[in-house]
């Protein structure tokens, strides 16, 4: 089959290599769109060690053959895959928390992902999902990931309410993610960022306010928006940055929900305002994933049209343009977000 090959840091290479193979619980699936996130990004520029060397972890297609243990699918069916996988026997997937599974089984990390032609998806029961007839593979794609992750942050998380203002910084697949399901559950939604494509983007997908914050102090600007401070702020990023300014745009009593984990520069460490966040009662909630259990309200609101996700899709790529993205992302040159489904 033809895939992307991480040979090294910075260097991916598309290349014949053999197909992947699965056991009795697994399902191959001919992969028919693999979204590129900035979380490949992450482990290209050689933030996180290369696991394996065909990285991807937001695609769906068609299951090409299952394991005999495999009972909820068959050859010929579309399905998504998740990234947050679990194993079904550790006390988090007992208690229905399957994103926090021990085992914490992600594609392109715990086994060969999506920028291969094939996918050997372990425990194929329980980690696939089907895919609604209308939607298509190369909409659905980002679904697995950045859409679930800000869908079960935004609702699951920090349960915004309408009439809410939501400010979010960094208009990416993440943050374009969560100003559409805030602005579709009747938030007022202000979106951040230093591009200005992402902003139109972030406008078309529902946000009320944007604002440039190469041009304008952006903590300033939501408070005078927001007459004193957002209800929620999102960091969609994960740098210093956009932290502190969620952080410090927020209200009393506001919830800040931190999505984007850090670059190397931080390695993982923000300073944060703790006296003023307890002065405040400012909240910092994480997220991380969506429990399985979840995926299926995400998936009813897609298929109804309800959200849309595919209007965050920038253009459907071929696998050889895939590490000119990872490129562009290293100097926050992309806009929306871009899809292989070309995997010639
Ligand atoms: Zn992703
Ligand atoms: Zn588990």
């Amino acid at each position: 089959m033809k895939a992307l090959v991480l040979e090294d840091v910075q260097k991916a290479v598309v290349k014949d290599v053999p197909a992947p193979e699965i056991d009795h619980d697994g399902i191959l699936i001919k992969t028919m769109a693999n979204g590129v996130c900035r979380s490949d990004w992450h482990v290209w520029v050689g933030d996180h060690g290369i696991v394996q060397p065909i990285i991807g972890h937001e695609f769906c297609g068609v299951v090409e053959e299952v394991g005999h243990n495999v009972k909820n699918f068959k050859r010929g069916d579309r399905v998504i895959i998740p990234f947050s996988g679990s194993d079904g026997t550790c006390p988090h997937c007992i208690a229905g928390n399957t994103h926090l599974c021990d085992s914490f089984i992600v594609p392109g990390t715990a086994y060969q992902g999506g920028y291969g032609e094939y996918v050997a998806v372990p425990k194929g029961d329980r980690n696939a999902i089907h895919l609604p007839e209308n939607l298509s593979f190369s909409d659905a794609a980002a679904l697995g990931c950045r859409f679930m992750t800000a869908y079960h942050g935004v609702v699951d998380r920090v349960h915004v309410l309408p009439g809410e203002n939501v400010v979010v910084y960094g208009c990416g697949g993440i943050g374009l993610s969560a100003i559409h399901i805030a602005s579709s559950m009747g938030a007022n939604v202000i979106g951040v960022d230093i591009n200005d494509s992402n902003i139109e983007l972030a406008k078309k997908l529902g946000a009320d306010y944007t604002i440039n914050s190469m041009n304008n102090d952006p903590v300033e600007a939501v408070k005078e928006l927001t007459k004193g401070g957002a209800d929620v702020s999102v960091d969609a990023l994960g740098i210093t940055e956009t932290c502190l300014n969620g952080i410090n745009s927020l209200k009393k009593g506001g919830r800040h929900l931190q999505v984007g984990v850090t670059s190397k520069k931080e390695a993982g460490f923000i300073s944060i305002p703790v006296d003023d966040m307890v002065l405040n009662e400012k909240s910092f909630i994480t997220t991380l994933g969506i429990p399985a259990y979840r995926f299926s309200s995400l998936l009813e609101q897609v298929a109804q049209d309800k959200l849309q996700p595919g209007k965050m899709v920038t253009r459907n790529i071929k696998l050889s343009e895939v590490e000119g993205i990872f490129e562009d992302m290293s100097n926050f040159k992309t806009t929306g977000t871009f899809v292989v489904t070309d995997y010639s």
